[in-house]
């Protein structure tokens, strides 16, 4: 199976409100994790089974899943500054940018009264999602 019909099969399969839950949790967190979600281990494991597929492994899923849930553009490669999160006052509330823009990913908001980090962090981000956030 195609990378993009594995991702069509799965919005078919767990309808798209759990594909953008999927795929923005794999995009949550930054650097990636190395480890998935036992529920998203669960939905890879039932889509593979119900197509008789091969197991996906981690490396793959950030292959295969490479696109925004939610304009489909193919997810880009950059290197952001880490921002002082407390410091952050958005025009738009966090659940609305969640559901418009979620994967703009401009900068990389963290505690920084709490914790250290280095200076910046490699991100990945959609196009689509940072011209909608610049408006
Ligand atoms: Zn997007």
């Amino acid at each position: 199976m195609e990378t993009q019909d594995i991702r069509i099969g799965f919005k078919k399969l767990f309808g798209n409100e759990k594909y953008i839950h999927f795929v923005l949790t794999l995009y949550e967190a930054f650097p990636l994790r190395k480890r998935l979600f036992f529920w998203q281990e669960q939905l890879l494991k039932d889509f593979t089974n119900k197509f008789d597929l091969e197991p996906i492994e981690i490396e793959q899923v950030y292959e295969i899943f490479n696109h925004c849930p939610v304009h489909n553009y193919e997810l880009k490669d950059d290197n952001v500054l880490i921002v002082d999160g407390n410091e952050i006052s958005s025009k738009v509330s966090y659940e609305r940018e969640k559901e418009l823009f979620p994967m703009a990913n401009i900068n990389a908001p963290r505690d920084l009264e709490r914790f250290n980090y280095p200076k910046d962090v490699n991100v990945v981000y959609c196009e689509k999602c940072r011209e909608l956030k610049r408006v």
